[in-house]
């Protein structure tokens, strides 16, 4: 097992990797920018090295400088935690050059699932459903394009082969628009990703979306940690995600978890991994795959019992995953409500001095925060700054425990999304369970016009 990792990566990802190593009795090296020198867990680190000034690009994406603070710390792994450079297989591959682990699948793995139209192939021939459209790169021939939509049946959407985020995608209702689209996204995805090519799928009018969490080792075993539905978003950026997905049968959880874990097997994946679905009228529909730990990943592990951090760290170290598929089991459910510094219903980010802190307690509650009173929450990054989890034996008490979280929670000194979780805790729809990844801009719409 490794001595000592550095965890390349800020707030509060940063600090539940460090407590995976602590427990596992690893020593942590924090980089930080001079915005996040006086976080509490950079302090609770073993070691801390200052990788530049607050913007990003200069500190928490400047690869020479975590190379270098990993040279001199003497770390012999690197846990990138989710965004800044995570997926970045550039960045994979120089630590691994440098003779650094880096905690997460192959520079091949993450480059191939990080061009979406390479991935949709890989996992069409690994046997994994796909959203209907044609394999690979919309041709330039406009007489082409036209009868690819017409084979596919509008609405079809354009999708930019290196885009993420949620952007570089285009929804074509008619055939009247469609060149015009392809030529829009195509330029779009030139000038934000470097990269201009684009493909063409259907068009699913109201899906959910429901993934499923894998974890793979390097000796040819996978296992899936079954699912998590994080239909609830306001610009594709998820805000509440549970586990179970409500009113889905554990047969069809479980078949395509399998297939999912199959595919990882058969394209050699190593790590921790999710496979992102659209999923329609009974039917999964794959949309991209992740290479990295997420956001949500703590629903999965109440459920499951597994803390998905150490097994990373494991499987990095060349363990054997000590998980057969039948051993693991899921108990209960869970919620996560991610809490953001911004206007509950104008989203404007809300950064600034937290005065007063109170989380939360009780049976069935996690919170993963980095902040404290008197916390400075920097206007350079992700306007996130913590998560709640509550779990209970049915999703009726894990919900009664979120509502008795989020009552209790103040923080005061800065703006938060708080008041948006209570309104959906309480909401008919999201009780009932299934609502569809349009169902929160929607309701913000209808409120909207309402005034
Ligand atoms: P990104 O990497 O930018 O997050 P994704 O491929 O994961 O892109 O898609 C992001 C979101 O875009 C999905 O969660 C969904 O809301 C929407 N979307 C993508 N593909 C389709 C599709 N074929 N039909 C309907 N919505 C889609």
């Amino acid at each position: 097992m490794f001595e000592k990792i550095l965890i390349a990566n800020r707030g509060e990802i940063a600090l539940r990797i460090q407590r995976a190593c602590r427990e596992m009795g690893i020593k942590t090296v924090a980089v930080h920018s001079e915005a996040d020198a006086e976080a509490k867990y950079v302090r609770l680190a073993d070691e801390s090295v200052c990788i530049g000034p607050a913007p990003s690009s200069q500190s928490y994406l400047n690869i020479p400088a975590i190379i270098s603070a990993a040279e001199v710390t003497d770390a012999q792994a690197i846990h990138p935690g989710y965004g800044f450079l995570s997926e970045n297989a550039d960045f994979a591959e120089r630590v691994e050059k440098s003779g650094f682990v880096f905690i997460g699948p192959s520079p091949e793995t993450i480059r191939m699932m990080g061009d979406k139209v390479s991935a949709k192939i890989a996992m069409k021939k690994a046997g994994v459903p796909c959203v209907p459209g044609v394999d690979g790169a919309l041709p330039e021939n406009p007489t082409e394009i036209i009868k690819i939509a017409r084979s596919i049946g509008y609405p079809v959407i354009i999708k930019a082969a290196g885009g993420g985020g949620g952007r570089g995608m285009r929804v074509v209702h008619t055939e009247a628009a469609l060149l015009n689209a392809v030529a829009m996204t195509r330029s779009e995805a030139q000038s934000a990703f470097g990269n201009p090519v684009v493909y063409m799928e259907k068009f699913l009018e109201d899906p959910r979306h429901i993934e499923f969490q894998v974890l793979a080792d390097s000796h040819g075993n996978a296992v899936h940690l079954g699912e998590r539905d994080c239909s609830m978003q306001r610009r594709h950026q998820k805000i509440i995600e549970e586990t179970p997905a409500p009113l889905l049968n554990t047969r069809l959880r479980d078949k395509i978890g399998e297939r999912c874990a199959e595919a990882c097997r058969k394209i050699g994946y190593r790590g921790a991994g999710t496979f992102e679905f659209l999923y329609e009228k009974g039917e999964f529909y794959f949309i991209e795959m992740n290479t990295r730990v997420q956001v949500e990943h703590p629903v999965t592990e109440t459920v499951t019992g597994i803390d998905i951090v150490q097994q990373q760290i494991r499987i990095a170290a060349g363990e054997r995953l000590a998980l057969k598929q039948k051993d693991i089991a899921f108990r209960g459910h869970a919620i996560e409500c991610r809490i953001n510094a911004e206007h509950p219903y104008k989203f404007t980010p809300s950064p600034g001095r937290i005065t007063a802190w109170h989380p939360p307690g009780g049976p069935g509650i996690r919170v993963d925060s980095h902040v404290y009173a008197n916390y400075l929450v920097p206007p350079h990054y992700d306007s996130m700054i913590g998560k709640i989890i509550a779990s209970g034996d049915t999703r009726e008490q894990a919900m009664a425990r979120m509502r008795t979280a989020l009552s209790e929670m103040a923080v005061e000194g800065i703006e938060t999304n708080i008041p948006l979780h209570q309104e959906l805790m309480q909401d008919a729809a999201f009780i009932r369970g299934g609502t569809s990844i349009h169902y929160l801009e929607n309701k913000l719409a209808e409120r909207t016009k309402g005034k």
